[in-house]
């Protein structure tokens, strides 16, 4: 009878245990913050990301099982309440919210600027992603993940950050840092050189989310297409871009994974429009400690390789 109990007993710690096991302590939302934290915890852990492949964070919607998995960790990373709306509330009583990365120190944060975005003739407002993120002039810019040297600092943050989390890991987690960022310095310069030549070329990209990343290398884009995805913008409205696209020359046009070619197409048939991918989310991308950089190399090289043809 007792040994029965025992069984019993050790059955259910074995489960529980297991299932310990199989949740993990550090979380993120996006994926570069995952790749981020993957870096700095090589061989101690593996962090795990909520957001799944081809979500967007300005619009997404909590699922039952992330609440669970929100609920599970330890620490959470999400960018702040200007990108993760759908976190804001849910955090607001948890002390795991400070976990927010826009209130590093060290972070050099932007503002939007005045709107590059063409005025929309026949939606009342924007669509970001298919859904309504708003551009606001003077709000922070919360792509903050797409520059080298805010990686370093989120990196730098994280790793204070996880020192109570894994007190026996420090000597470790203080390595992968210095490591992480030295490679990131190497990759900034082999950057530099690749895109300073092209500073002044023309582009449009599809989202306004890559500032940081303009900021570092000196580009701009010349505008933001802001369109849905699921709703085929009219005629008059694709002529305005047409009109918009011929009048700078030859240029690029960046799409994201989300937006379809066949929108590319109709803009830019007949134009000396070439037509390049740019993925800010790094959706692709394997979770390594090099993965951070896989995603702004070729980002660089996405981008530099339409430019490299004007
Ligand atoms: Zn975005």
């Amino acid at each position: 009878m007792l040994s029965r109990f025992m069984l019993i007993l050790l059955c259910g710690m074995g489960l529980s245990l297991s299932a310990l096991a199989d949740t993990p302590k550090v979380l993120t939302t996006i994926k570069p913050l995952q790749l981020i934290a993957a870096a700095v915890l090589d061989g101690i852990d593996q962090p795990a990301v909520l957001l799944p492949t081809g979500a967007s964070p300005h619009s997404y919607a909590l699922r039952p099982s992330d609440r669970r998995a929100l609920q599970q960790a330890e620490r959470i990373y999400w960018v702040g309440p200007e990108l993760e709306l759908f976190l804001e509330r849910l955090l607001k009583d948890q002390p795991r919210a400070r976990s927010a990365i826009q209130q590093a120190p060290e972070l050099t944060l932007r503002t939007l600027g005045p709107a590059l975005n063409f005025q929309h003739t026949e939606h009342s407002h924007d669509h970001h992603h298919g859904h309504d993120y708003h551009h606001h002039e003077g709000m922070v810019d919360a792509h903050i993940w797409l520059a080298p040297a805010n990686a370093q600092a989120i990196a730098r943050w994280m790793v204070a950050d996880l020192a109570t989390l894994y007190p026996e890991q420090q000597a470790h987690l203080q390595a992968n840092l210095t490591a992480f960022e030295q490679r990131l310095e190497l990759l900034n310069q082999e950057l530099a050189l690749r895109l300073t030549p092209l500073q002044g070329k023309p582009y449009f990209v599809f989202h306004d989310a890559y500032g940081y990343f303009e900021d570092a290398y000196g580009l701009r884009a010349e505008g933001v297409f802001s369109l849905s995805h699921e709703v085929q913008p009219g005629a008059r409205h694709v002529n305005l871009l047409r009109q918009r696209l011929r009048s700078v020359g030859p240029n690029c046009v960046f799409r994201e994974p989300q937006f379809p070619p066949r929108l590319i197409d109709s803009l830019s048939e007949g134009l000396n429009v070439f037509s390049g991918e740019l993925d800010p989310l790094g959706s692709e991308v394997a979770v390594t400690a090099q993965g951070y950089e896989v995603l702004l190399r070729e980002l660089g090289d996405n981008l530099a390789t339409c430019l490299e043809r004007l």
